[in-house]
């Protein structure tokens, strides 16, 4: 008889799973949450890498059609002191196809291909196992019951608790994300900005990036640090000034900063835009136009799971992607959840009838593995990016991007 199988997520965890597992003539049922694929943007662009996005690309038979999709130019990264000069501006090769970007949106229906996704199903529990399976419940009320349970349900995952008391907890650096459309018609200064890639500036404690997507679009981040209640506690001090006798721009000239954002509406977009100005003052001109043309806003604190998270293993349910090892985003959090599903995939396909709970317990053992080993690379990155000192920024540029 074959397995039951549901995957709870139609993110990049859950979708690769189910095309790899579609792949081996194996049936599975995807539960998305989401009423339709379009029901949300689907975010920004992703640079796939060998051996990770790419490799589970491959595994599902997917790699020549990303490869037609993906934008090899789109790798350029330049980075910007706050005054504007150029520090660093690398552009690959020709033949440099390390890590090619892909808009999500084109990688997701790209998964999708001839899946079957159950669209306006949100998971709001798993059950303890029974002789019968593993009961998954549904918002609206219904209950179903499966074999496998697979939480592919992101950072907060309602399939977690049946493994783990683990909740994902804030970083201490926020967010707001803002985009801008036909950049190279309306906005040409700033496409040459951002050029074929990324364009980024580290200050005190802050960062800002800008991201070329497919079709002229640009996303806009700009991070910081600062407590999750800054925009509506009046007597926050967000630190982001520089402190000129210590150069180190912590706990220093906090008054300059009191409040910027105290009271603020986040649905406000004018609003949140004047605050994100006052806190990047002073920086050049072309990179405040950044915030000056962005459209909507959209607040991310960042949270993470606690590094070398795992659970003791239970039969029927297991977790892929950010519900395993939700961390800081730096560049592999969606090529982890893919390799996840992919590597998953492979081991369910290939179990033996009776074999099925072994074949899960042992990928959890390489996934956690290689997640933890990720997620202490990616807080220390974090750490560096958005920090008292910008040096320590373009020092892990350096010492990350191939020469
Ligand atoms: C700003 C930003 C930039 C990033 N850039 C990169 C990058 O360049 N490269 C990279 O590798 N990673 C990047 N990441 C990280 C990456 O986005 C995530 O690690 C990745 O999306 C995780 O995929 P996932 O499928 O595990 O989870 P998700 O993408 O979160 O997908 C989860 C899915 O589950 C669905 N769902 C949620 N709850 C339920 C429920 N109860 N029932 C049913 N369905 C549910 C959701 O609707 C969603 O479709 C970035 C993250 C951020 C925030």
């Amino acid at each position: 008889m074959r397995h039951r199988i549901a995957v709870v997520g139609g993110g990049l965890a859950g979708l690769t799973f189910a095309r790899v597992l579609h792949r081996h003539g194996h049936p599975v049922t995807v539960l998305e949450r989401d009423p339709a694929p379009d029901a949300r943007p689907p975010g920004g662009t992703l640079d796939l890498h060998e051996g990770m996005g790419r490799l589970a690309l491959a595994k599902a038979g997917l790699l020549a059609e990303f490869q037609e999709l993906s934008r090899p130019e789109g790798q350029a990264m330049r980075i910007l002191d706050t005054d504007g000069t150029v520090l660093r501006d690398w552009r690959p090769r020709p033949d440099e196809v390390a890590n090619p970007e892909i808009d999500r949106g084109q990688l997701r229906d790209l998964l999708l291909g001839p899946l079957e996704v159950r669209w306006g199903h949100g998971v709001t529990e798993v059950a303890p196992g029974t002789r019968d399976g593993v009961p998954v419940r549904f918002a609206d009320g219904r209950q179903e019951t499966f074999d496998l349970v697979i939480g592919a349900d992101g950072a907060r995952s309602r399939v977690r608790p049946a493994l783990s008391p683990a909740t994902p907890h804030y970083t201490g650096v926020t967010l707001v994300e803002t985009s801008l459309d036909d950049v190279d018609t309306r906005h040409p200064d700033l496409a040459r900005l951002v050029g074929d890639g990324s364009v980024a500036a580290y200050g005190v404690n802050r960062a800002l990036v800008a991201q070329r997507n497919s079709g002229g679009h640009v996303k806009v981040y700009a991070q910081f640090r600062a407590p999750l209640d800054w925009h509506t506690n009046p007597d926050r001090h967000l630190g982001l000034r520089t402190d000129t006798s210590t150069g180190t721009g912590l706990g220093a000239d906090t008054d300059a900063d009191a409040g910027l954002g105290a009271g603020l509406d986040l649905a406000d977009a004018e609003a949140v835009r004047s605050s994100l100005l006052a806190l990047f003052d002073g920086w050049a001109a072309p990179l405040l136009d950044l915030l000056r043309h962005g459209t909507a806003f959209a607040h991310r604190p960042l949270h993470v799971l606690p590094v070398s998270h795992t659970w003791a293993h239970v039969p029927g349910v297991t977790l892929l992607g950010d519900a395993a090892h939700l961390m800081p985003p730096l560049g592999v959090g969606a090529n982890l959840a893919m390799l996840d599903g992919a590597e998953l995939a492979e081991s369910v396909a290939a179990s033996t009838p009776g074999g099925l709970d072994e074949a899960v317990r042992a990928f959890e053992e390489r996934m956690w593995a290689r997640a933890g080993r990720w997620a202490e690379i990616t807080t220390a990155g974090l750490e560096r990016l958005v920090s008292p000192d910008p040096a320590e920024a373009l020092a892990l540029f350096d010492e990350v991007q191939p020469s």
